[in-house]
């Protein structure tokens, strides 16, 4: 079959392609009846996707065991959204010139009532394939903007919010428009809502990326690409981005000391994104030889354990009062 599918194909005055994702099982080892082997046929399937598309693979009993733990998982994550178990926590970034906490980043916490806490990297993708994470990315929005609204009610320097994006979100039609009514709907400024976009996520589809971020642009927000340096973006695509800020990826900073390579991919990210008019943000900013690193050359903020861990809303006034760095 997929032999036969590498050629082209007419469609009407088009010259089409497709690939074939196949996943196969066996009968009677795999199932005795048309149900479950189609079920396992399709578990199969989801394998030879995740495996990179274009792929077949055979049905094995441990996909049925991951299958269903991802079932279970996804489960427990609707349930989560519909009973409070989600949360935010809050992590401040520090303008290195004003010396100032000036913003913080909204990160999803899941305190699962028998795993404990699940980490957004195993729950994130889970939500992202499964849809969920439409709902999930709402709710985040909403909840990280009342939050920043909520602060400056009480009081407290107005902080930036910085809020991640999944590809599902950003990339789906009508995102601009969502924005603006939570925006609206928890009377907070656009110039204060900062959208972390990676750049993996915007080279699934450069067109429309590039529409709704000048859509968001249009609103008034910020946008940010985070991970940079990870991802596989053009630089010719970057010029075209009309974002504000890149985000230096934390594992740039991590060897910085020992790291030539390192040391001079992270100059040449601040001496690129200044070039282009934009700001840098450094993340995962560990210790004093990082930060004087960062500071001594002109990077504009940072994000990190040695400014402050992500922490529950309560706590950010406290961070604001003792000034760090
Ligand atoms: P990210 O957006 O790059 O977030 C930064 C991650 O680095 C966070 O991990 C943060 O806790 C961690 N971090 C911060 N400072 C340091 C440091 O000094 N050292 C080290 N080693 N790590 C540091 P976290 O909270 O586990 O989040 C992981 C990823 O999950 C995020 O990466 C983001 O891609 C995703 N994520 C988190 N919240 C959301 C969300 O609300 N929506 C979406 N779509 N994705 C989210
Ligand atoms: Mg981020
Ligand atoms: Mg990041």
């Amino acid at each position: 079959l997929m032999k036969i599918l590498q050629y082209p194909f007419q469609l009407e005055s088009r010259e089409c392609f497709v690939t074939a994702s196949i996943g196969i099982c066996l009968f009677p080892k795999d199932g005795e009846d048309v149900e479950t082997l189609l079920k396992n046929a399709d578990t199969a399937l989801h394998r030879a996707k995740e495996m990179g598309r274009d792929n077949f693979h055979f049905y094995a009993q441990d996909m049925h065991d991951r299958a269903l733990d991802r079932l279970m998982l996804e489960q427990d994550l609707r349930r989560a959204l519909e009973q409070g178990d989600l949360e935010l926590h809050y992590q401040p970034q520090l303008d290195l010139r004003r010396h100032r906490i000036i913003g913080v980043e909204a990160l999803l916490r899941w305190r699962h009532p028998e795993r404990g806490r699940i980490p957004p990297m195993l729950f994130v993708p889970l939500a992202e394939e499964s849809g969920l994470i439409e709902i999930i990315g709402e709710w985040v929005l909403r909840t990280a903007c009342r939050q920043a609204t909520a602060w400056q009610v009480e009081g407290l320097p107005a902080l930036r919010m910085a809020v991640n994006m999944s590809p599902r979100q950003f990339l789906r039609p009508g995102l601009a428009g969502t924005v603006e009514r939570i925006l609206r709907e928890t009377d907070l400024e656009p110039g204060y809502l900062d959208l972390e976009i990676t750049e993996s996520l915007l080279m699934k589809d450069v067109e429309s990326a590039i529409a709704t971020m000048h859509e968001l642009k249009a609103i008034g927000v910020r946008l940010s690409i985070d991970d940079f340096g990870t991802g596989y973006s053009s630089l010719n695509y970057l010029k075209r981005f009309p974002i504000d800020q890149l985000k230096i990826d934390k594992s740039f900073l991590r060897e910085i000391e020992t790291s030539r390579d390192d040391l001079a991919i992270t100059l040449a990210m601040i001496a690129m994104a200044h070039g282009m008019g934009l700001t840098v943000i450094a993340e995962g900013v560990e210790n004093e030889v990082q930060l004087a690193f960062l500071r001594a050359n002109d990077c504009d903020e940072i994000q990190g354990y040695h400014i402050g861990r992500p922490v529950p809303a309560h706590e950010i006034a406290a961070l604001l009062q003792k000034a760090p760095g």
